[in-house]
C-alpha cells in the first residue's frame, strides 16, 4: 500500500480562506479580530514561530498587537501586561509564546490570561470544557489533527486510535478529541513498555513525541491513519518528524509529511480562534 498524503498546506489554507469572509463580518460588526502576542527574551525559534504567526494574521485580516519583552522580564511584570490585555476590550485573544524564560512562572501566567480570551486553549478552564464535552477554545494543534482527519475523511467510531506523548499543550487535549469522536483511546508516553505493539494496535496514530523517526515504520499496522505531529531536525539539517515516513508511507492507508503536514493547521487554528472570539464580541455567535 501506498500512503494518500494529507495535505496540511492545502488543508490551512482552506480554513485560512474560509476565515477571511468570517474576519469580514465581525469587521462589519465594529469587532475586528485581534490577537496580542506576548514574546519574551530572544529565543530564535520562538521569534520564527511568532513571525509566521503574524504573517498569517495579517494575511486573513485578524490584527495583531506585539508584546516584545526583555529575557529578564518577571513573573510580576508579565502578570501585569496580562491584566492590562484582558481589560483591553479590543483584544480578542492573548498568545504567550512559550518556552517562557526559566524565572518566570509559565503556569502562573497561562492561568492569568482572561479563559474568555486564551485562544491556545491552555488555561484549566478550557481544558476541563473540553473534557466535558463542551469546548470553548480547542488547543491548535489537536484541534488541527482533528480537521486533518476530518479533511482525509477519516470515520473515528470504534477505530482504535493511539496517542504518543502526554503533554498539556498536545498528547492530553487530543486524547479528549479523540474520545469524543468515539474512538478507543490509548495514550503512550516515556514510560510505555513496548511503544511497538502498541503502534501495531492502532488505527489511528497521533505522534507527538519529539524525538526523531523515533516510530519505525515496520511498526505501522497495514492501512493506519498517521498523523505526525513531531518536529525535529535531524544531525542533517533535514525536518523530520517523530515517525519514520518513507516506511510508514508503504503501509498506512493516509498520512501526514512534515513539514506541511499539522504544522499549518496549528496556525490556521490558532486564528480561527481568535476569529470566534471576535464573532462573540460581535454578538455573531
Ligand atoms: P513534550 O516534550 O511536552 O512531550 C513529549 C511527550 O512525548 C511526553 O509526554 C513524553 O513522555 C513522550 N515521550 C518522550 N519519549 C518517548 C518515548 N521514547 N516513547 C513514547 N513517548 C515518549 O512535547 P510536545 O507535546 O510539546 O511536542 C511534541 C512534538 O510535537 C515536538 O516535536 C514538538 O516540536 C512538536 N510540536 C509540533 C507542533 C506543530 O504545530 N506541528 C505544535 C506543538 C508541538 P513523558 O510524559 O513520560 O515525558
Amino acid at each position: 500500500m501506498s500512503a494518500a498524503v494529507i495535505d496540511g498546506k492545502a488543508c490551512a489554507a482552506s480554513l485560512l480562506q474560509a476565515a477571511k469572509a468570517r474576519v469580514a463580518a465581525c469587521v462589519a460588526g465594529d469587532a475586528t479580530p485581534c490577537l496580542a502576542v506576548v514574546l519574551v527574551g530572544d529565543d530564535p525559534a520562538s521569534q520564527v514561530y511568532v513571525r509566521s504567526k503574524e504573517r498569517r494574521a495579517e494575511e486573513t485580516g485578524v490584527a495583531t498587537r506585539d508584546h516584545r519583552l526583555p529575557a529578564h522580564t518577571t513573573t510580576a511584570e508579565l502578570l501585569t501586561l496580562i491584566r492590562e490585555l484582558n481589560g483591553d476590550p479590543a483584544v480578542d485573544g492573548i498568545l504567550v509564546q512559550l518556552p517562557l524564560p526559566r524565572q518566570v512562572d509559565s503556569a502562573a501566567v497561562l492561568r492569568a490570561i482572561d479563559p474568555a480570551k486564551d485562544v491556545d486553549g491552555f488555561h484549566p478552564d478550557n481544558l476541563g470544557l473540553l473534557v466535558l464535552g463542551t469546548p470553548r477554545f480547542v488547543a491548535c494543534t489537536p484541534q488541527g489533527c482533528m480537521r486533518l482527519l476530518a479533511a482525509a475523511k477519516v470515520d473515528l467510531a470504534g477505530k482504535r486510535a493511539l496517542v504518543v506523548g502526554r503533554s498539556t499543550i498536545v498528547g492530553k487535549p487530543m486524547a479528549q478529541l479523540l474520545v469524543h469522536a468515539d474512538a478507543t483511546v490509548t495514550v503512550a508516553h516515556s514510560r510505555t513498555t513496548d511503544l511497538a505493539s502498541e503502534v501495531a494496535r492502532a488505527d489511528v496514530v497521533i505522534a507527538a513525541i519529539g524525538r526523531a523517526e523515533h516510530i519505525r515504520g515496520a511498526w505501522i499496522k497495514e492501512g493506519a491513519v498517521i498523523i505526525d505531529v513531531g518536529m525535529n531536525r535531524r544531525a542533517d539539517g533535514m525536518l523530520v518528524g517523530d515517525v519514520e515516513y518513507a516506511e510508514a508511507a508503504q503501509r498506512a492507508s493516509a498520512i501526514t509529511p512534515v513539514p506541511g503536514g499539522v504544522g499549518p493547521m496549528t496556525i490556521a487554528c490558532l486564528l480561527s480562534n481568535v476569529i470566534d472570539a471576535a464573532e462573540r464580541r460581535a454578538g455573531l455567535r
